[in-house]
């Protein structure tokens, strides 16, 4: 079958042949690819920045966001039948015993660090035309949101992020008012995090350096969101334009946005970093003022990687909102095309949220 892979040691991006996936046995199921998506860490590992094959091997199959349909099941699979559709999820618990985390089956709050992810560190990835995988780590998607789901993994890290700021919040025992919430970056997270904000009611400002006439910004306004463009308002003055907001996600990846936004929270709020940001040198900063703010105020800052299962689910239950009230918007994001083209498309965006389409026929595509 043909696999898109990165090979570190010989800085190459390319399609190969792949050896076929092994028949499943236990609690295996193989399924064939329907669609990767691709996005920022994607092609952190296609610059050679980060990322890993597996242990002792060259070669790392690229892809961590997918969307397949059950082929076989091995014996002791309980739910999976030939024809489902499932997004599995990205990380796998580390070996550990000591890791609470892992051994809970919660490898997003591994403590070692040394879980692995498929398609991005030490464990093959999906944009290839099958894979096996254990079905613990599939999550089941209604045929009914099928041209969407390969946005089930991105919008899991929203997914995470609420429920994160819920559990947050309630540790506040008095009435809250309805939070205004602030989104820093407009790529596909920013974006699907605005409309799950705004499916559920939230006031949404969406703050990101493309200019007012760019589609990014035409689609948070027509969900109902605020557009502000960097290029007309600067991060210094963000709060003093757009007020002071209960929540701020963060989905920029970098330190000077990540932190520079820090005044444009609001007391007892709560500021979520989603951004992995690129391995750069020290960046100045006003501590004392951050401090001052952060303890005087009662502020969170809290950083969210990766998703457990239970945010998968929620990120289709938000999806299947979100295809009803915004199906334009939602589809509007994705540029598709051939996994032949995936060598360049991961070299080069081509859209907001860039997908490679699998037409896995040798295994009954
Ligand atoms: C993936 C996560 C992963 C993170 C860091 C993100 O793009 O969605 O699953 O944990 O990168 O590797």
């Amino acid at each position: 079958m043909r696999a898109a892979v990165v090979i570190p040691s010989e800085k190459s991006v390319k399609l190969v042949e792949w050896p076929a996936p092994r028949p499943t046995g236990g609690a295996e199921v193989l399924l064939r690819t329907l669609e990767v998506g691709i996005c920022g860490t994607d092609r952190e590992i296609c610059a050679f920045e980060y990322g890993a094959p597996p242990t002792g091997e060259s070669a790392l199959v690229l892809g961590h966001e997918a969307l397949a349909e059950v082929v076989e099941v091995g014996p002791d699979v309980t739910w999976a039948r030939p024809g489902d559709l499932a997004v599995p999820t990205v990380r796998r618990p580390c070996p550990s015993p000591r890791c609470p985390a892992c051994r809970a089956c919660r490898p997003d709050f591994c403590v070692t660090g040394d879980f692995s992810e498929r398609g991005i560190v030490r464990a093959h990835g999906f944009m290839c035309e099958a894979f096996v995988e254990e079905e613990r780590f599939l999550v089941p998607v209604p045929h009914a949101i099928r041209d969407v789901a390969v946005l089930v993994e991105p919008l899991s890290v929203a997914a995470k992020a609420a429920q994160e700021f819920e559990s947050l919040r309630a540790r506040f025992k008095f009435d809250l008012p309805q939070p205004a919430a602030l989104v820093l970056g407009a790529g596909p997270i920013g974006l699907l995090t605005a409309m799950t904000l705004r499916a559920h009611g939230f006031e949404t400002h969406v703050f990101s350096r493309e200019g007012e006439d760019d589609p990014r910004a035409a689609l948070a306004c027509s969900i109902g969101a605020t557009y502000v463009s960097a290029a007309r308002t600067t991060l210094e003055r963000l709060p003093e334009c757009v007020g002071r907001h209960d929540l701020v996600f963060e989905a920029v990846g970098v330190p000077e946005v990540a932190f520079g936004a820090l005044p444009a929270l609001a007391p007892n709020g709560i500021f979520i970093k989603t951004g992995v940001p690129a391995r750069r040198g020290p960046v100045a900063a006003d501590l004392s003022r951050w401090m001052y703010d952060l303890v005087l105020n009662n502020q969170v800052i809290v950083g969210t990687v990766n998703a457990g299962r239970s945010a998968y689910e929620l990120a289709i239950r938000v999806l299947e909102q979100c295809m009803t009230l915004f199906p334009r918007e939602v589809r509007s994001l994705l540029c598709r095309g051939p996994l032949e083209m995936a060598p360049e498309v991961l070299l080069q965006s081509r859209g907001i949220k860039d997908v490679v389409t699998v037409d896995a026929t040798a295994f009954g595509g």
